[in-house]
Order: structure tokens, then C-alpha cells, then sequence
């Protein structure tokens, strides 16, 4: 089978690689048929399977039949993150077979590459087939110099850097690292981690000849892989440009946050052109210097930054100012401004079902979500009672906001127009007693902020007693969509944003009930545990 030659190898590969992972090369070759059929530009891993010789001969027959496909054959040692376990010469035995069965791209590693001996890459290359050599790092950002010194004297057609990113800035470093390098179009960079998701994105505008991304949710063969499809669909990232203004939402975790496919999906459908970004910020210095650094427009703040991040802006909304809190950022000339859309995500959905003012309500719970409740209806002039665990802070939070302080034994005695639950008892993954019983619901409305899952106990209860309910989701959409109009001018395309987030939070449970189904089969945790496990509420 002929080979492309490497000068126009530019001209057939995708911008998106997707690995291809099997324990036997039917089960790889499965996988490929269905990824290719959107993504022709494919890595074998060969290290996955047990016998990568024997398999090669399938591979071949699946290469000759589908001729749209470019392929890279990698066998990556277990120091790099693979499988592989053998010798050099086993490793330059199935990679070389590799190229004279159609492949049209091997990956090297930098250590192997340095460990051949002289004539021995020659050989490889005389088969016609491209070269990348590649580097790893799990550890951090650094020495990337260096390491492109140490590639560059094999001459492969693509040199690809893979570091990790242990910060924020770290993708900046990645980043302007391939832009310096703009005379070398073979680059190829991405950083590791929930923290180099940037570099996933933007490392194409960079100058990234392609990057990596997964066949599907759960295939990742390189931590804080994203999966093709969102990469293409959510992320757009083929139409990301040197114009494309960058958005994003910062917290501490942030990977499974579902403002992302809210708010790409709500800039695609106004055709803006910007994207947005899950950014885990583990240090709000880290945040704040890559803002300025990309530069990003604007930022939606969540836990634990919303209160920390009040100090470092020019000026905030009035009610961000009493609350304390802000969680959305506005960069412009430089300068960053803060406001609060927590409080119309509450207040807007209450008083499209009744008048906020004069009316009395509930709050449970006094931490950021409840201020933003309590502020929000008393600015709107309801009368407010919190309930919190921890008495003091809803004493404190009452003597703020001007509202009263109930106990327990008393709910279930008063009359509410609204009960608010600002607490995280009914999340999914959260332990806690229900905080309220059936007799406490004297109310016209019950509003429950949680809303993974859709419908909570204290949803359930309420509509038991056909008490009308508004879910955690209306007020999710809403202050996203609030967000949307304060980074675009334009009206947010709010019917689309519930939408998305409602398919993606079913398919979140979805998963989770095959997950535990096969826990309880094989009593053993499955692979795809750890990123399922983490998926709690999160905007
Ligand atoms: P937070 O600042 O940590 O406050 C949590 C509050 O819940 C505190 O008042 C805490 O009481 C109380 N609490 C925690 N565990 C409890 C338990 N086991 N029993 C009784 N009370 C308990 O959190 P937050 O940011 O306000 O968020 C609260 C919830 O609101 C989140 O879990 C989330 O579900 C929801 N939320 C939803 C949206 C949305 O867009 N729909 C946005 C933000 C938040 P103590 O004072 O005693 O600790």
C-alpha cells in the first residue's frame, strides 16, 4: 500500500487525532469504523493490545478499505502513559511493520529516539513513512526548549510536546511557546490535566498542527482529554480564530461543570463568535493573571471564588457589593467588573409565578446561594425567614439583610408564599437528613435550588401535595443566561440553554445507573468510575 508522502501529509489530516483503544484489534477496529465516520484522522495505540504483531495484518485490511483515513501507529510505554512493556528492538519491530501496512505516521518517543542506535531511524524512515517524536511530561510545564533542543536533531515531520499543566498559566506558557515557534508549522502541543483544557481549545490558534481528543467520554488515553464530539461541537474548535473572544467559568473542581455546553451552545446559536472555557483555578492569582494574559472577556465565578474575587474588581453591581459574592466577571479596557446574576437566576423565576413584593418566604440555608436568595427577595420587598443549620450565621445573615430568623418547630405553624432551598441536602451524592417534612409545606411554591437531580426529594414532596415547583435548573439556565446578555449585549437563546442542560444532566444519570449496574456485576469499581464519581452539581 502506497504511503502519502510527508509534504502532503499537511494537506490530509484533520485538526482532530482521535486515539483508538482495544484489548484485541476487533474491538479497535469496531471503534475505528464508528469514529471515523466523523473523524478520518486516527492513532492506533498499538501498546494496547497483547499482541500488536498478529494484529497489524487487520489493521492493514481496514487502512486499504477505508482510504480517507490517515493513521499514526503509537506503541507508548508505560512511562508515557501506555502499556507497553518490551524492548526498543520489539518496539521498533512493530512500528516499522507498522509503516509497510499502511500507516501513514508513527509517534516515537523522545526516549526511544535517543536510545536508538545509529542507522536504526534511518531504517524506519526509508520505508516512507512520516515521523513524530514525542514528549511527555506528567509532571509539569516546563524546560520545553530544551526539550524541542532534544527533538529537533532527528528531523521528524511533527514534534510533538506534551507537558501537564499543574496551573492555569501553564497553558499560557504552552501556548506562546508554539507561537514563538511559528517558523516550525510541525508542532504539536496540548497540556495534560482538568487545568489544560485551554490548550485542548485554543492550542490550535496557537499554531498546534492537530491535537488529541477522545473517541467518546470514558476512552481518554491522556488525562483532561476531552471527548471529539464536544471538542468539534461544543467547542467549535475548528472555527477558532485570533478573533474568537474567550469566555469561561473558574472553580475548584470546574471539570464537571455543565456551563460549558450551556453557554457554547447558547454563543453557536447567536453566532458569536467566542468560546468558553471550564477553567479549574485552584489559586485565584493563577485565574486572575491568565485573564489578562489570553486575554479573557469574561469569566462566570463559581465555588469556592466568589467572595475572593471581590477584592480585585474596579466595581460591582449594587447587590454583588451587599452580598459579597460575585459570579460573573466583565473584562473591559483592562479592568474587571463584577456582577451578580445568583440573584435575578432566584428571583427572576419566582416572579414569573407571583409578585415578590409583600409576599412572605422561606429560605433554607444562609451560605452563598441563600444570600443571594435573601438579598435578592428582600430587594424585591418579600418579608424573608432563614433557616439554617448553624443558628448563628443565619442570625447574621438576618441582621444584613433586615429578615427574621425561624426555627424549625415554627415552619410548620407559618404560611409561605415561597420555599427556597439553599441548602445541598437532596444533591445527588450528598448525605443529609431531608430538612423539611410534609407538614412544614404550608406554601403556594416550593423552589429547590439543587438541581442534579431534576427532581429532588423536596420537589417530590411538593408535588405530592400539589404544591407548584420551580427546579434548580430554571434558576442554572437563568443566571447563565443573565450572563450571556452581560458578555454578548444580545438576548440569551434561553429555550436552547434549558434544553442542552437538561439532555446533558439525563445523560450524566444515564451514565451513573450503568456505571453502578456494572459495579454491582463485577464488584469491582469500573474504569470509567473516577469521572463519573466527580460529577456533582457544579456551574
Ligand atoms: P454553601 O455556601 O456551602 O452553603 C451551604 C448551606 O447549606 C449552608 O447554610 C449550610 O449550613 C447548609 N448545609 C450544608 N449541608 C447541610 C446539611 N447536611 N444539613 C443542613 N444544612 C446543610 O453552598 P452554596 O453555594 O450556598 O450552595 C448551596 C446549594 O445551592 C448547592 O449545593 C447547590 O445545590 C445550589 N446552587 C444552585 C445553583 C443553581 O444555579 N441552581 C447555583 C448555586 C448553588 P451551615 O451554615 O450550617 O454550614
Amino acid at each position: 500500500m502506497p504511503t502519502v508522502a510527508p509534504q502532503f501529509l499537511r494537506s490530509r489530516i484533520g485538526k482532530v487525532c482521535v486515539p483508538i483503544i482495544g484489548a484485541t484489534p476487533a474491538e479497535m477496529l469496531e471503534k475505528a469504523s464508528a469514529v471515523v465516520k466523523e473523524t478520518p484522522f486516527l492513532e492506533f495505540r498499538l501498546d494496547y493490545l497483547e499482541k500488536p504483531l498478529l494484529a497489524l495484518p487487520k489493521l492493514k485490511h481496514f487502512l486499504g478499505e477505508n482510504t480517507a483515513v490517515t493513521a499514526i501507529a503509537t506503541c507508548r510505554r508505560a512511562a508515557n502513559g501506555g502499556k507497553f512493556a518490551g524492548p526498543l528492538a520489539a518496539e521498533m519491530e512493530i512500528l516499522s511493520k507498522a509503516a509497510t501496512s499502511g500507516f501513514h505516521i508513527v509517534d516515537l518517543e523522545l526516549e526511544s529516539a535517543e536510545s536508538l542506535k545509529k542507522g536504526e531511524l534511518q531504517k524506519l524512515r526509508e520505508t516512507g513513512v512520516a515521523l513524530i517524536v514525542s514528549h511527555h511530561d506528567f509532571t509539569a510545564t516546563k524546560d520545553l526548549d530544551t526539550i524541542f533542543k532534544r527533538i529537533e536533531p532527528f528531523q521528524p515531520d511533527f514534534i510533538k510536546i506534551v507537558p501537564t499543566a499543574k496551573t492555569l498559566t501553564d497553558n499560557v506558557t504552552l501556548m506562546r511557546f508554539i507561537e514563538r515557534m511559528d517558523n516550525h508549522s510541525n508542532i504539536v502541543g496540548v497540556c495534560m490535566g482538568d487545568a489544560g483544557i485551554i490548550s485542548r481549545v485554543l492550542g490550535l490558534r496557537a499554531g498546534s498542527a492537530f491535537t488529541f481528543a477522545a473517541a467518546t467520554a470514558g476512552e481518554e488515553t491522556a488525562p483532561g482529554q476531552i471527548a471529539a464530539r464536544t471538542l468539534i461541537e461544543t467547542y467549535r474548535i475548528d472555527q477558532v480564530d485570533a478573533a474568537t473572544k474567550v469566555y469561561g467559568v473558574a472553580g475548584n473542581p470546574i471539570r464537571s461543570s455543565l456551563s460549558p455546553i450551556m453557554m457554547n451552545t447558547a454563543f453557536r446559536r447567536e453566532t458569536v463568535n467566542a468560546v468558553y472555557l471550564a477553567l479549574q483555578a485552584n489559586k485565584l492569582s493563577d485565574l486572575l493573571k491568565l485573564v489578562h494574559e489570553i486575554p479573557i472577556q469574561g469569566l462566570s465565578v463559581t465555588m469556592p471564588l466568589k467572595q475572593e474575587i471581590m477584592a480585585h474588581l474596579e466595581k460591582t453591581d449594587p447587590l454583588s457589593a451587599k452580598i459579597g459574592a460575585c459570579n460573573t466577571v466583565l473584562r473591559q479596557d483592562g479592568k474587571l467588573y463584577g456582577f451578580n446574576t445568583d440573584v435575578a437566576g432566584i428571583t427572576g423565576p419566582i416572579e414569573k409565578r407571583m409578585a415578590l413584593r409583600g409576599a412572605k418566604a422561606l429560605v433554607l440555608g444562609a451560605g452563598g446561594a441563600a444570600r443571594a436568595a435573601v438579598f435578592g427577595m428582600r430587594d424585591k420587598g418579600a418579608e424573608v425567614f432563614i433557616l439554617n443549620r448553624t443558628a448563628e450565621t443565619a442570625q447574621k445573615l438576618a441582621k444584613q439583610s433586615g429578615s427574621k430568623t425561624i426555627k424549625k418547630e415554627a415552619v410548620a405553624k407559618t404560611t409561605f408564599d415561597v420555599i427556597v432551598n439553599a441548602t445541598p441536602i437532596g444533591m445527588t451524592g450528598i448525605k443529609g437528613a431531608p430538612i423539611l417534612e410534609a407538614v412544614d409545606l404550608n406554601t403556594k411554591l416550593v423552589f429547590d435550588l439543587v438541581y442534579n437531580p431534576l427532581e429532588t426529594p423536596l420537589l417530590r414532596l411538593a408535588r405530592q401535595q400539589s404544591i407548584p415547583i420551580i427546579t434548580g435548573i430554571e434558576m442554572f439556565v437563568q443566571q447563565g443566561a443573565r450572563q450571556f446578555e452581560i458578555f454578548t449585549g444580545k438576548p440569551a437563546p434561553e429555550e436552547e440553554m434549558l434544553r442542552v442542560v437538561i439532555h446533558a444532566l439525563r445523560q450524566q444519570a444515564e451514565s451513573a445507573t450503568e456505571t453502578s449496574a456494572l459495579t454491582a456485576k463485577t464488584k469491582k469499581p469500573p474504569e470509567r468510575s473516577s469521572s463519573i464519581k466527580n460529577r456533582s452539581q457544579k456551574n
